[in-house]
């Protein structure tokens, strides 16, 4: 049915404002294909998809915020989900999975995590406070310089493997150095082994 100026002038309006279609039926009384043909006729795009009405208004870094229990020593317990293979944290938010460490640490350096995270507090195996989260280069940072002060600091530009100490050296949690290079191929030697 065609419509009179002023109802043509208040759907506009009202398309202007976010409505849907539904929402123009309810308030003009018109029926849902006018309101359609003149969504098109009055040159606006499709109407917003409104989401779903239990739908968390959380972000994904509020959302993982909402699982964590402070502990003792500014450690947090992580009372979510786990993998059942490997235990890992992990918390669904709008139908996707995420692992609860990457995202607490985006949450506290506002940035994604290169690699892995892992907590390099005294509690590494159960804590997700985000301010104890490193990173791949956190992590050898913070380990290399515990390498320094437990005196395993190496002066060999590379391993006995010929892998560029600047780029592959790795520390494991107590400072001992490792060459990640010499690692990750044993690890895919096994893994095409098994
Ligand atoms: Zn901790
Ligand atoms: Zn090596």
């Amino acid at each position: 049915m065609p419509l009179d100026t002023t109802t043509v002038q208040t759907l506009a309006e009202l398309f202007a404002q976010g409505a849907t279609n539904n929402d123009a039926v309810r308030a003009l009384g018109i029926d849902k294909s006018t309101a359609a043909r003149y969504r098109t006729r009055l040159g606006f795009g499709p109407a917003p998809k409104r989401p779903a009405p239990n739908r968390s208004t959380l972000t994904v870094e509020q959302k993982v915020m909402t699982f964590m229990r402070s502990v003792e020593g500014g450690h947090m317990e992580w009372a979510g989900r786990r993998t059942k293979n490997t235990g890992t944290p992990v918390f669904t938010h709008h139908e996707r999975t995420y692992t609860a460490r990457s995202i607490a640490f985006r949450a506290h350096t506002g940035r994604d995590p290169e690699g892995y995270v892992t907590a390099e507090c005294d509690q590494p195996e159960w804590c997700v406070a985000p301010a104890h989260l490193e990173d791949e280069p956190g992590r050898t940072r913070a380990r290399a310089a515990l390498a320094v002060i437990t005196g395993r600091a190496t002066s060999l530009v590379e391993c006995n493997r010929g892998h560029a100490t600047a780029e592959h050296r790795r520390y494991l949690p107590d400072g001992a150095p490792y060459c990640g290079a010499c690692h990750a191929e044993a690890k895919h030697a096994r893994q095409a082994a098994a």
